[in-house]
């Protein structure tokens, strides 16, 4: 075969017309391009203040056993989030990151004749997956940036066998209310899987989490996927879970690759879990840095989606790309959200204080240019 473009013609059709993921633009690369030192990444909603002390002891501790494989049912990480939410064992799922497991239940539950609901400006991975395994994505419009749930029902049809919703999202930082949520959820049919990513639950403050832990007891087609890249600084090991009914978990237990999850990425989980203090640390750096950005935003006199996650999406009035690249140009590294249908934003990750003021001094002198 000479025809080198053939090959995508035997893609699956979804695949033919996906457009990969493009991740935050790592540091090195930067430092490659441009030979410019001290550069700061705002990039991929990361942990600006590193993975935790708790963490770090638990992998040099593990390292001496790295010629075994993993613990490929995960059974001290299962036993400390059981713990943690009061759910039974066989009721998480873990993954290579929280992504792993939006991959698993597209594979478990779709085919070609099924429909996928998400928002637009939803997270770029739930199109992926469910192109590639030939799925049609069905995407119900934003209101102000975030989901509208009333649209995503209207779109729910008898061939509809998932729904994703992020909550917060990314890359907008919307939040949806309890209340809403739970009403969406108890009206979808009982043949469609609900996929409720809340990567994000660990900044939104009290009202928050554990109120859909408890849907678990009612809803046997709901999934809660979280992570352990956001805030607890873990995002390089690659560790995430889901929380569904013990039927649900069971199903993506099928399809899972036996050893998914590496030794320090379990033992590093399940320290992490305990380090209180560095979450409480993260939470807050978070809280004041958000204040910090904004507050300089509005001395630009820009505008920005207020956002429940680390991370704020600035509407600069203009095209993003090219303040983009000028804040690359002055080693800020931050989000473009063009993929988005987000052309004029860019999401900026809230980083530590120091990184946040370098970042509002770049920004400052590009539109004072
Ligand atoms: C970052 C993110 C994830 C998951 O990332 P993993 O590192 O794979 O756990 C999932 N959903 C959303 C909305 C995210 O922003």
């Amino acid at each position: 075969m000479n025809n080198t473009d053939k090959i995508y013609s035997l893609a699956v059709a979804g695949v033919q017309k996906l457009i990969p993921y493009t991740p935050g633009k790592p540091i090195e690369e930067l430092e490659r391009e441009l030979g410019l030192s001290n550069i700061i990444k705002l990039a991929s909603n990361e942990n600006p203040l590193g993975p935790g002390k708790k963490a770090l002891a638990a992998i040099q501790a593990t390292l001496k056993d790295l010629a075994l494989y993993p613990d490929g049912n995960g059974f001290n990480l299962k036993l400390a989030l059981a713990k943690k939410y009061a759910v039974d064992m066989n009721q998480i799922t873990l993954g290579n990151g929280s992504n792993e497991i939006l991959e698993l239940v597209a594979r478990a539950f779709l085919t070609p004749e099924f429909e996928v609901v998400f928002s637009q400006h939803a997270f770029a991975v739930y199109p992926i997956v469910t192109q590639a395994v030939g799925a049609t994505a069905v995407v119900a419009p934003a209101l102000h940036y975030g989901h509208d749930l009333d649209a995503m029902l209207q779109r729910v049809t008898d061939k509809t066998r998932l729904v994703f919703i992020a909550n917060p999202n990314n890359p907008t930082g919307t939040l949806l209310d309890h209340v809403s949520l739970e009403s969406f959820i108890q009206a979808l049919p009982d043949t469609c899987v609900c996929v409720l990513d809340e990567a994000y639950c660990e900044f939104v403050g009290d009202q928050s989490a554990d109120n859909s832990i408890v849907w678990l007891k009612k809803y046997p087609n709901l999934l809660i996927t979280r992570t352990f890249s956001k805030a607890y600084g873990l995002a390089g090991l690659r560790v995430g879970y889901g929380l569904s009914s013990p039927q649900l978990a069971d199903i993506l237990n099928r399809v899972r690759q036996p050893f998914n999850n590496n030794m320090l990425a379990l033992a590093a989980a399940e320290a992490a879990l305990t380090d209180t203090e560095h979450l409480q640390n993260t939470i807050s750096v978070n809280a004041q840095g958000m204040r910090f950005i904004t507050e300089g935003f509005k001395k630009l006199e820009l505008e920005w989606i207020p956002s429940a996650g680390n991370f704020v999406l600035v509407d600069l009035k203009q095209p993003g790309m090219p303040i983009y690249e000028a804040l690359l140009r002055k080693g800020v590294i931050v989000r473009p959200v063009g993929v988005y249908e987000l052309p004029n934003h860019l999401r900026i990750t809230i980083g530590t204080h120091a990184e946040n003021q370098l970042f509002l001094q770049a920004l400052t002198e590009i539109l004072s240019a």
